[in-house]
């Protein structure tokens, strides 16, 4: 991940825009927000929550229904993966085995002063250039305002005037210990308040029933979907028909005590992913971590993230997580948003995870997790193959559903001062959570009984992609307003020509272009616009 420092002069949108419009038109809400709010936990509105499952259903139906919408697999054929939907709360064991409980441990410093808690590699370090006592230091968080402050605090602690390009930064995890001679803390006054990095578990712990105590009766909420996948991968295969390569897919909850959580919606503390594990020979790992990695890529870009805001980026060496042997591919697909431009922030990671898990989960669970292939090993006397008993290797692609509707509302923020609205919402038709709106020009002249009817029938044939929306308050421009901020692709108005002629006006969200069609064609029209 590359949440680097936010630079507003290279990012042509505001995040504070898209977090207002999101407000405003029902997209995402601060959870608990009559009460104040509760740190890293969203709540999505009416066009939101639509948006998200929209989202949802299009990795479901290309992914596992389509099985990458038919694209052979590198070994010709097509992908077979089967869905599953495993509990948020497992064993304990299964997260000692995964190695949550001993290693998901994100390295954080404490500040003594504000009581403020940091993630040790979102801290950055300060050093005046050729100054080399090498004992001062200040920490900064990275957004522009701390680095700002901490420039002052270190002229003030210094008694110098030191300008920004006066100081070298590094990352306070590639500091040696003996050069943390002084900290500065990003919300501190006063210099030396920063604790040394110390470990912090990131999953949630609760206790199971109710007389349950912490000790006996802990349990976690699964800090990802993947091990609940892995556990199952037995009785996947002892009672369907599948055969490796095959994958196993599921979306839900997820849920991280992250240290600091911030960006809107990109590091919450409760957020739902969409994995697959995919199964596959050792020998044909490489293959297949090769075809995943580039079909999500192209799957983000044909839901309308496309050009530079959008990167595959391999990992080196030294980012590799703790299931990934050296060699074995991990990227991550990227995005620019406002808040990392002009870096990016991670919103998928393809991972070959060799055969960490299943390995681990034999191990601790003491069951046997391999596979008997009988297309593979040494030809028997009779011509077929006697058969091969392996450990499959996983290659994984984990995206994250918010991360995603957030990476499609930044993309769809287009700001427009030819339009009343002064923005509008770009939304790939597949994806928009309004699919049309049915507008009567007024509320009067037989206006609303035609287009009742027509907006009944929109909705009927339509309500399973997206919301039909029907009208008739305010002008007609306010209407149209409203749906651009929404992201509606379509507009049909029923006016007085309607009355002669039966047709109605399509208005188009993108290029604001107006055409009449008969209105017995709307909804022949819509299937068309919308690919089916
Ligand atoms: P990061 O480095 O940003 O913490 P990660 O590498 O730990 O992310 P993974 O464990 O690979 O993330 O999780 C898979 C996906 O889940 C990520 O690509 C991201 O889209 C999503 N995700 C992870 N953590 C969060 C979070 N705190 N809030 C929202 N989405 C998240």
């Amino acid at each position: 991940m590359t949440e680097t420092a936010s630079d507003n002069t290279t990012s042509v949108k505001s995040m504070d825009d898209i977090m207002a419009l999101c407000k405003r038109r029902g997209f995402i809400y601060q959870a608990s927000e009559i009460y104040g709010g509760v740190n890293g936990f969203w709540d999505y509105g009416p066009l939101g929550a639509q948006l998200k499952k929209n989202l949802r259903d299009a990795w479901w139906t290309d992914v596992v229904m389509k099985g990458c919408n038919g694209k052979l697999g590198p070994d010709g054929k097509p992908v077979s993966i089967v869905p599953l939907d495993s509990s948020i709360i497992q064993n304990p064991k299964v997260w000692e085995a995964s190695g949550h409980v001993g290693g998901f441990n994100d390295p954080m410093v404490d500040c003594r002063e504000t009581k403020s808690r940091y993630r040790a590699d979102h801290i950055l370090c300060m050093g005046v250039k050729g100054d080399d006592s090498g004992q001062i230091y200040a920490f900064i968080e990275n957004d522009d305002k701390s680095f700002d402050g901490a420039l002052k605090k270190l002229s003030k602690y210094k008694k110098a005037d030191i300008a920004k390009d006066g100081v070298d930064i590094c990352s306070f995890t590639d500091l040696g210990p003996d050069e943390i001679a002084i900290t500065v803390g990003p919300d501190a006054k006063e210099v030396g308040t920063l604790t040394e990095p110390r470990a912090f578990n990131l999953m949630f712990k609760t206790v199971l029933g109710a007389t349950g105590n912490a000790e006996d009766n802990g349990a976690y909420l699964r800090p990802e979907t993947a091990q609940g996948i892995f556990i199952n991968f037995k009785n996947v295969v002892d009672t369907t028909r599948v055969s490796v390569p095959f994958g196993i897919a599921q979306t839900g909850k997820a849920f991280r005590n992250e240290v600091t959580p911030r960006n809107f919606t990109f590091r919450s503390r409760e957020f739902e992913q969409m994995e697959i594990e995919f199964f596959c020979h050792p020998d044909e790992s490489k293959a297949w971590y090769t075809f995943w990695r580039d079909w999500r890529m192209a799957w983000w870009q044909e839901l309308g993230l496309e050009g530079e805001n959008l990167i595959l980026r391999e990992h080196d060496n030294d980012e590799l997580a703790h299931y990934a042997k050296e060699g074995a591919g991990t990227a991550d697909i990227e995005y620019m948003f406002p808040f990392t431009a002009p870096g990016y922030g991670e919103l998928e990671g393809i991972a070959d995870r060799t055969n960490f898990d299943l390995k681990q989960h034999a191990e601790h669970s003491k069951t046997k997790l391999d596979y008997f292939d009988n297309t593979r090993g040494e030809l028997a006397k009779n011509g077929q193959p006697k058969g091969e008993r392996y450990l499959p290797h996983v290659i994984e692609p984990s995206a994250g559903l918010d991360r995603g509707v957030l990476a499609l509302l930044c993309e769809a923020y287009t700001p427009d001062e030819n339009r009343p609205s002064g923005v509008f919402m770009k939304f790939h038709p597949r994806i928009a959570p309004i699919k049309a709106a049915v507008f009567p020009l007024v509320k009067k002249d037989g206006m609303p009984e035609i287009a009742e009817p027509l907006y009944n029938e929109l909705r009927n044939r339509f309500g399973h992609l997206g919301t039909i929306e029907y009208d008739v308050k305010q002008s007609i421009g306010k209407r149209y307003a409203r749906m651009d901020e929404a992201g509606c692709p379509f507009c049909f108005t029923i006016d007085s020509t309607t009355l002669e002629d039966q047709t109605v006006t399509v208005r188009h969200r993108d290029t604001l272009d107006q055409e009449r069609i008969a209105i017995d064609k709307v909804g022949d029209f819509l299937a068309e616009k919308l690919g089916f």
